[in-house]
């Protein structure tokens, strides 16, 4: 395949980089924007940024000119997982997503299986430029499958955080486990910065509170728990209030959806510091709620990204800042048309979800030295750049050419901790025909134990009877016109037959 950037060389591991000439999106707190700037890597840190700079002798140079700089995204809340079914519940509802996963067919994964999905969703999230992602894994029925998703996730060089979970058992039961205990402690000896833990479980609001236990091993074990919080018909204002009532809301807490709360559960979350993880494209087509930003932003609770799953949706942030976009507008004239009025100004810029997607998730993950470009930082860095595209120039609006205009396939070069892991639009070291063959495996082995007709009928659920209203407007005559071939109407009688 030629590409016009086939011929780049990957520089070696530890060498220094700088990108030259590109619009730098530094999102630091003054959100600066440099024009013609050059970002410079040395020992996995960001040492310089500006114009001209000077560089170490021997310093890989990456030309940047047309593109955009930006820091890593930052995806806090995937089932990476469940990748191994990309695309297999497009059409799926919650309801069908839960019965599928949690209640049926979720407990045919093996570890190997988890192994695949973790495997081909890492490489997904760092193509797109998701730097660092956390794998909210509920699969892990079995400490062997905690394994295997941490041994996937470490072989690949992005930054991941495991939040460990199990959908299979009650989080007091998982989480008192003595292995899954020791699993913990040692995978997270030596692990480095690359990889993170949390743990992963909701709350029912059931009034015995029996997650109280597994609040209280996140304690013991210090880790910050993230949790689906405000999803219709599953967990509601009641698990936050319980959390609350019993100390359990902290600031490195991490709320995902968050569609249908009330006020006061908002206010709660809000005085103790949490976050809020919004999956726009899943809340819209699965059912949590409507996707809340329109609301969470008034009360100034923090806000990161996620794609939750590949099952439906792909794992690129460019989307999820586009659709929050849509959803939080549409909704802003939605209530303005409501009480005839109309939205002149909108409240929500294309900068700030371009802030959601990469400090919004260094903030939610207690990540201070990720989610900008500048001096002493670890070095993930995005270049947006293709010279083959025409979607590429004019470059105007460098924020809402990230949010509407560009696409995974314009991610150019990727760094994570200085390392090069995509240039010139291939991912580096990526052997992705053995991860298709590991994820061949995944989907025969379903498929042979779901067997054929349950594994078609879970990709395609029944269509419940449309309505077709009366149309008071239709007539006989009228109807029997409509059948005829289009160009009579559109270009008129005397158009000559085709
Ligand atoms: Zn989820």
């Amino acid at each position: 395949m030629s590409h016009p950037d086939a011929d780049v060389v990957v520089p070696e591991s530890g060498r220094p980089v700088v990108l030259r000439g590109g619009t730098v999106l530094t999102m630091d707190d003054a959100h600066t924007v440099l024009p013609g700037a050059d970002v410079l890597v040395v020992d996995g840190r960001i040492a310089a940024v500006g114009q001209q700079l000077e560089v170490p002798q021997g310093t890989a140079e990456i030309d940047a000119g047309g593109g955009i700089v930006m820091p890593g995204m930052i995806d806090t809340h995937r089932h990476m997982w469940q990748t191994a079914m990309r695309g297999y519940g497009a059409d799926w509802t919650l309801t069908q997503y839960f019965v599928w996963y949690y209640l049926e067919h979720g407990r045919a994964f093996r570890p190997e299986d988890v192994h695949a999905g973790n495997l081909v969703s890492a490489w997904d999230a760092l193509e797109a430029g998701v730097t660092t992602t956390v794998d909210w894994s509920h699969g892990l029925q079995t400490v062997d499958h905690a394994e295997a998703a941490v041994d996937a996730l470490s072989a690949v060089p992005g930054r991941f955080v495991l939040a460990y979970g199990n959908i299979q058992a009650g989080p007091w039961e998982w989480t008192a486990d003595p292995a899954v205990r020791s699993f913990l402690e040692r995978r997270r000896t030596g692990a480095g910065d690359r990889l993170g833990f949390q743990l992963a479980f909701d709350v029912t609001g059931d009034p015995a509170f029996p997650e109280k236990a597994a609040f209280e091993a996140a304690r013991e074990l210090g880790l910050p728990v993230t949790t689906h919080a405000g999803v219709w018909g599953a967990t509601n204002d009641d698990g936050i209030r319980l959390m609350h009532e019993h100390g359990f809301m902290t600031p490195e807490t991490v709320y995902v959806h968050a569609a249908t709360l009330s006020t006061d559960s908002y206010h709660r979350i809000a005085a103790t510091g949490g976050s809020i993880s919004v999956s726009t494209e899943s809340e819209q087509s699965a059912g949590q709620g409507y996707p809340p930003t329109w609301q969470v932003r008034r009360h100034g609770i923090p806000v990161s990204l996620s794609m939750d799953t590949s099952v439906w949706w792909s794992g690129d942030l460019f989307s999820a800042m586009r659709t929050t976009l849509g959803a939080d507008r549409s909704r802003e004239h939605l209530e303005a048309h409501a009480r005839g009025e109309t939205v002149t100004h909108v409240q929500l810029r294309a900068e700030q979800v371009v802030d959601w997607a990469t400090r919004g998730g260094a903030r939610a993950l207690g990540r201070d030295d990720i989610g900008s470009l500048e001096p002493g930082k670890r070095a993930d860095v995005v270049l947006i750049k293709n010279d083959a595209s025409p979607v590429s120039f004019p470059l105007l609006n460098p924020y809402g050419h990230v949010a509407f205009q560009a696409q995974r396939g314009d991610v150019h070069t990727v760094l994570v901790d200085g390392q090069v892991v995509k240039s010139a639009h291939r991912l580096v070291g990526a052997d992705l025909g053995a991860v298709r063959r590991t994820v061949d495996a995944t989907v025969e082995h379903l498929r042979s134990t779901l067997g054929e007709e349950t594994w078609t009928q879970g990709m395609n659920p029944d269509l419940p009877g449309a309505e077709v209203l009366d149309n008071p407007y239709t007539y006989t005559e009228y109807k029997s016109a409509s059948t005829h071939d289009a160009r009579g109407s559109v270009f008129g009688d005397d158009t000559p037959a085709g």
